[in-house]
Parts: C-alpha cells; sequence; structure tokens
C-alpha cells in the first residue's frame, strides 16, 4: 500500500491511498482506516469511519478505506503491471 500527495481544487493538500483491487478488499475487512492529511494507514476504525482523530498528525482526518472508496478517494492499481515478466509469460 501506498499514498500520494494530491492537491485539491481548492488548494487544500491532501494524500491519497493507492493500493491494489485486492488489499482494498482486504483493508475494508480488517479496519484499516486512512488520514488525508499525513497519508498513514491506521488499523482498528469502522469501514465507514470519517474524521476520526489521527495518531500521527493529531488531526481530524482519518477515514475508513470503504468510505473513501466510495468517494472515488483511492487511486486502485493494476497489480499486473507490477510484474511485467509473469505478464508476458501467458
Ligand atoms: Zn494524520
Amino acid at each position: 500500500m501506498d499514498a500520494k500527495r494530491i492537491t485539491t481544487s481548492s488548494g487544500k493538500l491532501l494524500y491519497k491511498p493507492i493500493m491494489a483491487e485486492h488489499e482494498l478488499y482486504e483493508c475494508s475487512d480488517d479496519g484499516t482506516g486512512f488520514c488525508v492529511r499525513c497519508g498513514e494507514y491506521t488499523s482498528g476504525v469502522e469501514p465507514d469511519a470519517a474524521k476520526y482523530t489521527c495518531e500521527s498528525c493529531g488531526q481530524s482526518s482519518v477515514y475508513g478505506i470503504e468510505i473513501l472508496a466510495l468517494r472515488g478517494f483511492i487511486e486502485v492499481i493494476d497489480e499486473d503491471e507490477k510484474e511485467p515478466e509473469e505478464a508476458a509469460s501467458k
């Protein structure tokens, strides 16, 4: 799992999670949350959590993975791109 910095249309600097599709399912199952202000992943949050306090930066910016997915705030990557050799041998 990764994260990238983005700037919103209103000029706010936020982080957006980047993960493979299977990681997305795992994350929503095991209560992973993501802080959009500092890009930290946290655990033990509800899938539909919103504005939880972040343990890293102290801001109320932790959202459940499911909420982020619903809002289109997760960049889902194609895993095949990570393993070009395996894809080519098919
Ligand atoms: Zn944070």
